[in-house]
């Protein structure tokens, strides 16, 4: 992933005055302090190998399929006229490549309803304007603010929609509304400095990999903090614990380096996600890294936990 390959998206963005969410947690206890309202935007440019959301990276998701869900009544394969539903040997298969998004076949579907993410079919992007976004999760920003908490806005990669971002954040800052931003990072500088003066508390991934296959970030990330740490807000690294990536000493001994410089005593450890497969296979995505067995998951979150309480950082799940 190159940081400047970002710059078109960004660009096609500013056209747009909608956005894309592909799901909304209107109460939640996770992703900053306080009860938060999380609004999830749809479109990554990391490309994250252990990524547990892969049908949130495409500018739009594809059609889901909970299998489970499905009696198998052949009402999707009627309802479809681009043949992307079909039975061979009695096994439900789908040819997404072919899906024009109309959502006919979830219309038709008895095990779902459009709009719902549990559904046996779903397509989970939805498209709005910020003042129906606004006007849907109002309520809900009230009751965190008076629990201390605020709105938070995820991903996916957030600000790969900055004019929507910023516009939401804007009005958040008018109402008193604490803010907050989950990122990899992994964005020109140029987006960070515009949005950093309306985020009280970044949620910052310390990509310093995507991947295996993937070049470090390491300086990038020490720009993007740089800038960060000239504004008034905190910054809550988060470390996601993957076997065979984040386990391993050069990586943990970048991140140490960074975070030492930033002087950051307080961290959030993401353990292992035990359902990060689930989505791949109801989105027909296909996996990028094998599932790591129980006990490589131990041991890596082990070896993490000892590490940064070697240093005596103050640890958060
Ligand atoms: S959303 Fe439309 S094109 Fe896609 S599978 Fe359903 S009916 Fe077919
Ligand atoms: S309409 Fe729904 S329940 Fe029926 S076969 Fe298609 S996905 Fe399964």
């Amino acid at each position: 992933m190159k940081i400047n390959s970002v710059c078109l998206e960004l660009e096609e963005s500013k056209s747009s005055p909608g956005i894309r969410v592909f799901d909304i947690a209107e109460l939640s206890r996770y992703d900053g302090p306080g009860i938060r309202t999380v609004v999830y935007l749809q479109g990554c440019n990391a490309g994250c190998e252990w990524c547990h959301s892969p049908h949130s990276q495409s500018s739009v998701s594809p059609l889901m399929f909970l299998s489970s869900l499905c009696t198998a009544c052949h009402r999707c394969v009627d309802a479809c006229k681009q043949g992307v539903h079909k039975f061979i040997n009695m096994k439900h298969c789908i040819d997404r490549s072919k899906c024009i998004q109309c959502g006919n076949c979830i219309k038709e579907c008895p095990a779902s309803v459009s709009g719902v993410s549990g559904s046996a079919l779903s397509l989970p992007t939805a498209y709005a304007t910020v003042d129906s976004l606004w006007e849907q999760i109002y309520p809900y920003l009230l009751l965190t603010k008076k629990s201390g908490g605020g709105i938070t806005l995820s991903g996916g990669e957030a600000l790969l929609q900055p004019q929507a971002s910023i516009e939401l954040l804007r009005r958040c800052r008018e109402a008193g509304i604490h803010t907050s931003v989950e990122t990899s990072g992994l964005l020109p500088v140029t987006i960070y400095r515009n949005v950093a003066p309306l985020v009280d508390t970044w949620m910052f991934g310390m990509r310093v990999i995507t991947g295996k296959n993937h070049p470090r970030h390491d300086d990038h990330i020490r720009q993007v903090m740089t800038e960060l740490a000239k504004h008034k807000c905190s910054i809550l690294p988060r470390i996601p614990m993957v076997p065979g990536f984040y386990d391993c000493d050069d990586v943990l001994h970048s991140i140490l380096s960074l975070l030492q410089q930033y002087h950051i005593d307080s961290i959030y450890l993401n353990p292992w996600n035990r359902n990060f497969d689930v989505n791949y296979y109801n989105s027909g995505i296909p996996l990028k890294m094998a599932v790591p067995s129980a006990r490589e998951v131990a041991t890596c979150e082990s070896k993490i936990v000892s590490f940064f309480t070697h240093f005596k950082f103050d640890l958060y799940e």
